[in-house]
């Protein structure tokens, strides 16, 4: 009898609701922020609400490359 506590994902992967906190709010730069439910954060500072979103990956050799 396996009960569902220790279930894991196919590929091994836990997954995590909670990913890293964020240091700053990238409005006023102060560092009250609290996690907000349902997913983002919210700045107690400047009063706003915002989400980290992942955009891809990107390739470490394009840096600036084709800027100009
Ligand atoms: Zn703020």
């Amino acid at each position: 009898m396996s009960d569902a506590t220790d279930d894991t994902s196919p590929t091994g992967h836990a997954p995590r609701a909670e990913r890293q906190s964020i240091g700053y709010c990238p409005y006023c730069s102060e560092e009250n922020l609290f996690p907000l439910e349902g997913g983002g954060w919210e700045c107690r500072s400047c009063l706003r609400a915002f989400s980290v979103v992942f955009r891809g990956l990107v390739a470490p050799s394009r840096t600036r490359e084709g800027v100009r």
